[in-house]
């Protein structure tokens, strides 16, 4: 650690890292819309068609933008701008957001910065340029809402910020980089419910985690562990270090803490012996598979037999976690469960109790993610570069 701090500070007299500061985000992707409504919300924009400038957009001026025969027809209330291949909106001032509706859909969301609009499939795609740490605030505010502590929103910004530059190339062929919907992260517009999801994200500005060879980590969290969190290679494929099982008490009062599922024994039979072929009419099999009760997370069913992956029953009856136990009432089977989630890295509702309890973001982090660094991104610049 001492080395880094060495670097972090070496680091502040080289490249500012540009590359690392602006992302570029697919808006509604998957549903793009045909045409649009925009005007500005903060500040102002200037509008260009095919690289030239048409017109300032201010106040309460109203722009639409269509996709016409495969072109961008745009227009103001009152004059028909022409039609273009490519439409740019780009602020004139910092701090300036454009409100964006899609025609024929509810509510309009307003983002900062600056846009790219093309047509697309007959409908428009329409991207964010975006200063980074404008879209993690907004990412922040959709993936953990505006009731947790500041602390908790520092924690869930570097995750989103880590991820975020991870994941860059994920939608390099569409032409952006992360989408806004589940797939990458949930970005529904900028932060503007509560002021300390902002904070949050300023007082770790640049902030990301790393492993001990100074790569980003895939910075895996979820709703709540149930007391015990995951494995990577437990869930996924790939063993990572970082990504380890450890005991986790700081979840257990909570909403998704437990649950429970309720079928029948026959159903419970036939989905074993049909999906795993699982020997329900062995004595000790069935026997196991009515009355299960794991002091700690477990990965399979029958772990000396059949071997029926927890995780693969989990996904196959839609239960919140692989986390459960089995017992049966005459005729029927109730899996008590606990957790919400795929149970690997940092646990949500255990991470949001530590910073209610005074535990710094940085405690948090290194509580889930096992040795770890937090770096500002000057550093891996630093390593890039050289
Ligand atoms: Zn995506
Ligand atoms: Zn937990």
């Amino acid at each position: 650690m001492r080395l880094l701090i060495t670097v972090l500070f070496a680091s502040l007299f080289l490249s500012s890292g540009a590359s690392n500061k602006v992302l570029q985000i697919g808006l509604f992707w998957g549903e793009e819309p045909t045409e649009i409504t925009v005007q500005a919300g903060e500040g102002n924009y200037t509008v260009l068609g095919n690289g030239k400038e048409l017109m300032q957009l201010k106040g309460g001026t109203i722009l639409r933008v269509k996709n016409t025969n495969g072109l961008l027809q745009i227009r103001t209330l009152s004059e028909d701008l022409g039609t273009y291949y490519s439409v740019e909106i780009n602020r004139n001032v910092w701090g300036s957001s454009l409100k964006i509706q899609p025609t024929g859909r509810k509510g309009s969301h307003e983002y900062y910065d600056n846009f790219i609009i093309k047509p697309y499939r007959g409908a428009l795609r329409i991207i964010n340029e975006v200063y980074i740490e404008h879209y993690v605030a907004g990412v922040v505010e959709s993936e953990a809402g505006s009731k947790e502590p500041r602390e908790y929103y520092k924690v869930q910004s570097v995750i989103c910020r880590t991820y975020a530059l991870n994941n860059r190339r994920r939608h390099e062929a569409e032409g952006f980089q992360l989408c806004d919907k589940v797939h990458c992260q949930v970005y529904h517009r900028r932060s503007m419910s509560n002021p300390d999801i902002v904070k949050g994200t300023q007082e770790t500005i640049g902030i990301v985690i790393v492993d001990s060879d100074i790569n980003l980590v895939n910075a895996a969290f979820h709703s709540n562990c149930g007391g015990y969190t995951c494995n990577s290679e437990d869930v996924w494929s790939s063993k990572l270090e970082y990504l380890r099982e450890r005991v986790d008490e700081n979840c257990l009062e909570e909403n998704h803490s437990y649950w429970r599922y309720a079928t029948t024994k026959n159903k419970w039979f036939d989905y074993l012996s049909v999906k795993h072929g699982y020997p329900v009419y062995e004595n000790e099999a069935a026997s196991e598979a009515l009355n299960y009760c794991p002091d700690d997370r477990d990965h399979f069913l029958n772990e000396d037999g059949a071997r029926v992956p927890f995780k693969q029953i989990r996904y196959d009856l839609g239960l919140l976690s692989a986390f459960f136990s089995i017992d049966h009432v005459q005729d029927s089977i109730i899996l008590e469960g606990r957790g919400y989630g795929h149970g690997v890295g940092l646990c949500q509702e255990g991470a949001m109790n530590m910073a209610k309890r005074g535990y710094s973001y940085a405690d948090i982090l290194h509580y889930y993610y096992k040795n770890v660094h937090l770096v500002n991104l000057s550093v891996i610049d630093f390593f890039r570069a050289n």
